[in-house]
């Protein structure tokens, strides 16, 4: 018993009808960033941890019969790395979805051994399929960057926006540029409008850069973040911060309440976090996504844990930024 569900006061269900689909492609990953709540690193590049080109066409087997579905958001690990994410793109266009993906931007200019780059058509194929790119730059300050992703991090990151921006993203309204925020310390993430503003000005002023908006994520307390807060004995007073900052007002818009998540191997959770957690949705547990009927996902029980405590606290949390003002 988490304790989630009695605090909320009302069973966890989704809505009627989910319109969302996220597709967690696989875990590898070029960066291994400390808050990473899948632990992805450049060493997850197992079969059983990445997309197979038979899972995808499953997938997108089921999404065609699944018309409630709108938005199709793809995450990983850094999702271009999978050899099956164009495929997964270009096909979830032509059945008329919109197409998220959850970008790390050093990932656009990122060299291989041979110092070729090996994902410098991303920025392009991007553009050309109308993706609304959702990229991840945890602060606009290079220093805090480096501490969560690494040396070259920062720098890495503004090259990557930059060829995003040349083509089109952050200045196009058609190409929307969404960049995502997620604090360096246990600590919950500032009012998101004004960050926006601190990260729009700095940007501009410093690195010529432009996006449309900015999404504030609260870190949550699992897999590689939760053993740094361990480590740091900070584990305890984090969750109860979560706890304490509990917020009503966020129920509405969670994020688990429109959607359903499907990993590499086509096994389905309400969230990214209940898949990081293995906390499968209850109703479907033990079958994969194509064996399920899609209305039957409208109204189900999601599996909740302490984890949850992360979306609900201070102005709450979701893959698409805060929830309550
Ligand atoms: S947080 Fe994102 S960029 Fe960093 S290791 Fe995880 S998947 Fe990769
Ligand atoms: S962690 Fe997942 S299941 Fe729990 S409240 Fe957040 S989105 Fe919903």
């Amino acid at each position: 018993m988490s304790g989630f569900v009695e605090r909320l006061g009302v069973p966890l269900r989704a809505r009627a009808e989910i319109t969302t689909l996220q597709v967690n492609v696989g875990l590898a990953c070029n960066l291994a960033c400390r808050h990473c709540h899948v632990d992805s690193s450049p060493k997850r590049t197992a079969a059983d941890e990445n997309l197979s080109e038979e899972t995808a066409e499953r997938i997108l087997g089921w999404l065609a019969n699944a018309p409630s579905i709108t938005t199709v958001d793809l995450t990983g690990g850094s999702p271009e790395m999978n050899p099956h994410f164009r495929r997964l793109v270009t096909e979830s266009r032509r059945l008329g979805k919109r197409v998220m993906d959850r970008c790390n931007p050093t990932i656009l200019v990122h060299r291989d051994t041979t110092g070729a780059e090996p994902y410098a058509w991303a920025p392009a194929f991007l553009a050309d399929h109308g993706v609304h790119v959702v990229a991840s730059l945890p602060c606009y300050l290079e220093e805090n960057v480096r501490k969560q992703r690494g040396l070259t991090a920062f720098p890495d990151s503004v090259a990557g926006l930059r060829r995003l921006n040349d083509i089109g993203y952050g200045r196009r309204p058609e190409l929307r540029l969404t960049l995502v925020y997620n604090p360096v310390g246990p600590s919950l993430p500032p009012p998101q409008q004004q960050l926006e503003a601190d990260y729009r000005r700095v940007l501009r002023d410093e690195y010529g850069l432009e996006f449309t908006e900015l999404w504030a994520i609260t870190n949550m307390p699992i897999a590689r973040w939760r053993d740094d807060l361990e480590r740091r004995g900070e584990l305890a007073a984090y969750e109860q911060r979560l706890l304490d900052a509990f917020n009503p007002a966020t129920f509405e818009g969670l994020m688990c309440r429109g959607q359903i998540h499907v990993d590499s191997q086509g096994r389905v959770h309400d969230c990214d976090f209940n898949y990081a957690l293995r906390l499968p949705t209850p109703s479907t547990a033990g079958r994969f996504l194509w064996e399920i009927d899609p209305a039957e996902l409208g109204g189900r029980e999601i599996a909740t844990g302490p984890h949850c405590f992360g979306c609900t606290a201070g102005a709450g949390s979701s893959c698409g930024g805060s929830l309550a003002s």
